[in-house]
């Protein structure tokens, strides 16, 4: 190969070579974590694009978040040293929704159909169960949500469900018929949720093979991360656009995209596929990720090439072998030979605090150590099992003044008034969603009351027209001069904004800010809320522009954007996941966030029974082996420091609960943890009685003397109580919380 391919592969070991430089049919490269295989993807990119063996437009990449996307884009384009344009990076939802914006009209969409998110989706079916009254028959959102999410990733719909259910079961057939509704209302609505994002587009595929065709065609290369991870529908979006088009559709189709070479007997050869992946790092079986499409993969794509890396360039020693240690208490998986050259590095260091807030303290008091030593706040991460172990660390974060985001937390847009911004700008773009109208039809107040909101409905349904033409129409039913008078104004709104959302072909579509400016003054929401005397309110204004601030910033960002683009970013891309990106904050995320990713250091926090294996792993076959997995992806995203911290008693759900040491800290192998405060340690201050737990064979507690010398002086004013008693940290308001966003603003602000 030429001097140019040379330096793809410079600084490579020979087995990431090979994978890079490998070029048939199919390949599969499984590694442990840190082993290379993202950098390997990477490189085979650009490989591919430099040596002309594929334009840009001809890769389909998938990562598994947004951000994991971004920086692949990016190396790449470093690598190449040119803007790869066309090129398609982006997770399986974005892909998707990108495919099924440009087909949708073939099967009866809008093109600005709405993306319904989990929550919209529990709603929704808290409607329906409450509408159809089976209730009581134990039917919940939360439990049909999940159900129905896992049907749709096995590609299951409402009739082929319909077809297996028993029909003299009176549960399974009210589950059915809450299926039914829910896929009716959601058509209705024109709106997918996310497993639908990725389920239509492969039956858009199976019944059009002439739309499979554009796409086949299309990408010539087909790579993705984090395969361990693929559920059953993402597997066949994969397997249906790397088939061969057949020379029957070669023949009556016309392409639009760059050529492809036609084989002898009229078809087009399959794209080539490459996917990477750990099974050790499989973490998303309870949403139907299948570990089998990585260990049947050799069997799916006969003649595929297998390459193995063993060697990780992320962690030192200590780090890895406590992630080895940990990980081979798993049965039926493969061993795996994982070392690194990087040296054995610094212990791994443990801390028990009294409660939640004692750890959080702990962990303030490392980072702002860790940040007077030169390690940027941005090569720090603290991960946690659950959301609302956030809440003591935000709460000291921002007392401290560190600088920090939430990763993946979607706290900004769960609230009521985002709610409302949003659901006016869905209307907008989507006339058919009758709930996201319905959700503003009286807010701000304006005398549209639940009578005359059920009448629009019965008057909709009797003409067989939508919500929004009922309004229109709404001289035609009687109502006083003040609430037809209100109907007539809104429904005027929104069909300007409507207007100003649609933009000709060619044109620069009109900005999202003005837009929902436009909204937010003709209806007073803006004003109402800051005439408000309420501070919660005065909160709430604040929370809307900064929701104005965003779409400022959006514009800014994508000029050739417009309200659907933006509606999709926020439905897809988690809240404030992008935002600040490149300034200096301690990321906070879930483990299941972390996959992929690598900081200088890391707090594993909250290592206790029922929250590290999380207590509802317990009832699922394979529960605790997969928890024992995302604690190995947590270990394994740290390079030089980790922290595993855990607490005595933890405030949940409103109840203080006494919490035990994890399962997992014993299978650490002791003398690679230094203990600055142990579980048997912990002095009570506050007249509780610690709990005994020396019982563990060798634990974190069982006094085999391997604590460090500090751990004996509570008192020592760097083992983190600088502030005394827990008790001093006051609870924060809950419902004034201002976003997570606004927060670490105003810390940056004081500081
Ligand atoms: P994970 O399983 O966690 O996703 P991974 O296998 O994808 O990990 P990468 O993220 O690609 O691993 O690589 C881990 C780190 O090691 C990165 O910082 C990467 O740049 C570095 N690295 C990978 N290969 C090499 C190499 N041959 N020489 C030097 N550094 C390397
Ligand atoms: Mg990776």
């Amino acid at each position: 190969s030429d001097s140019s391919s040379d330096d793809l592969l410079a600084g490579l070991n020979p087995e990431q070579a090979r994978a890079v430089e490998y070029r048939g049919p199919a390949l599969l490269i499984v590694a442990g974590a840190g082993s290379g295989k993202t950098r390997v993807l990477t490189h085979r990119i650009a490989s591919l694009i430099r040596s002309r063996e594929a334009w840009p437009s001809q890769i389909l990449a998938i990562t598994f978040t947004n951000k994991a996307a971004a920086e692949m884009r990016e190396r790449v384009e470093q690598l190449l040293g040119q803007a790869a344009e066309g090129m398609w990076i982006s997770t399986f939802h974005s892909a998707c929704v990108r495919i099924l914006r440009r087909e949708a009209e073939r099967f009866g969409y809008v093109k600005s159909f709405t993306i319904y998110d989990s929550a919209d989706s529990r709603a929704l079916l808290k409607r329906i169960i409450k509408d159809l009254d089976l209730d009581h028959l134990g039917l919940t959102p939360a439990g049909t949500a999940s159900r129905i999410s896992k049907l749709k990733n096995e590609l299951t719909d409402v009739d082929a469900f319909a077809r297996s259910a028993s029909a003299n079961d009176p549960r399974e057939q009210a589950f059915l018929e809450v299926f039914r509704r829910y896929s009716k209302e959601l058509a209705r609505a024109h709106a997918f949720d996310f497993d639908d994002l990725i389920g239509q587009v492969v039956f858009l595929f199976r019944a059009f093979p002439e739309v499979a065709a554009l796409y086949q065609r299309r990408f010539r290369h087909i790579l993705v991360d984090e395969y361990q991870d693929t559920n059953h529908a993402q597997y066949a979006l994969i397997r249906e656009l790397t088939r061969p088009v057949e020379p029957e559709v070669v023949a009556a189709a016309t392409f639009e995209y760059a050529p492809r070479e036609v084989a002898e007997d009229g078809s087009i050869p399959g794209a080539g596929l490459t996917v990477v992946g750990d099974s050790d790092q499989s973490i998303y079986a309870f949403r139907g990720a299948d570990i089998r499409n990585i260990t049947e993969f050799e069997r799916d794509y006969p003649g595929a090439e297998v390459v193995m890396l063993e060697q990780n360039y992320r962690s030192t020693q200590n780090i890895l072998s406590a992630a080895n240690a940990v990980i081979s208490n798993n049965f039926d998986r493969k061993a795996k030979n994982l070392w690194t050259g990087l040296g054995e590095g610094e212990k791994i260091v443990g801390f028990t605090g009294y409660s939640g807030h004692d750890e959080a303290r702990f962990i303030a008091d490392e980072i702002e150590d860790l940040h007077r030593d030169g390690v940027g706040y941005k090569d720090m991460a603290v991960f946690y099992r659950t959301n609302a172990q956030t809440r003591a660390l935000e709460e000291i974060f921002i007392r401290e003044a560190i600088p920090y985001r939430v990763l993946g937390g979607t706290k900004f847009y769960e609230r009521a008034e985002i709610k409302d911004a949003i659901a006016y700008l869905i209307t907008v773009a989507n006339p058919f969603d009758e709930y996201a109208l319905r959700r503003i039809l009286n807010s701000p107040k304006r005398g549209i009351g639940p009578m005359t909101e059920a009448q629009l409905a019965a008057f909709a349904e009797g003409q067989e027209i939508s919500f929004r033409d009922a309004m229109r129409r709404a001289a035609e039913l009687g109502y006083g001069p003040k609430v037809r008078g209100s109907i007539l104004t809104l429904s005027g709104i929104l069909d300007h904004a409507t207007s100003m959302a649609l933009t000709a072909e060619g044109q620069k579509p009109t900005a999202v800010s003005d837009i929902l400016n436009y909204i937010l003054t003709e209806t007073g929401y803006l004003d109402i809320l800051r005439a408000s005397k309420d501070p919660q309110d005065e909160a709430r204004a604040e929370n809307v522009d900064e929701l104005l601030a965003v779409t400022r910033e959006f514009s800014r960002n994508n000029p050739e954007s417009g309200l659907v683009d933006f509606l999709t970013e926020v439905s897809l891309v988690a809240a404030a996941d992008d935002l600040d990106d490149t300034s200096g904050t301690v990321s906070l995320m879930t483990l299941h966030t972390a996959k992929g990713l690598e900081y200088r250091a890391v707090f594993i926090t909250g290592v206790e029974e029922g929250l590290l294996p999380h207590q509802m792993s317990a009832d699922e076959a394979g529960g605790p082996s997969e928890e024992r997995r995302l604690f190995y992806v947590g270990i394994t995203r740290a390079r030089e420091k980790l922290f595993l911290s855990l607490a005595m008693t933890r405030a949940q759900y409103g109840e203080i609960s006494v919490a035990l040491p994890s399962r997992f800290l014993q299978e650490i192998p002791p003398e690679l943890i230094s203990w600055k405060q142990s579980p048997g340690m912990v002095t009570s201050r506050e007249g509780t009685q610690p709990r005994a737990l020396n019982a563990q064979r060798g634990g974190p507690g069982g006094g085999h003397g391997g604590y460090s010398r500090r751990s004996n002086e509570p008192s020592s004013s760097s083992v983190g109580f600088r502030g005394g008693s827990s008790a001093a940290v006051s609870e924060p308001a809950s419902g004034n919380m201002t976003s997570s966003l606004q927060k670490w603003r105003e810390a940056k602000r004081a500081k």
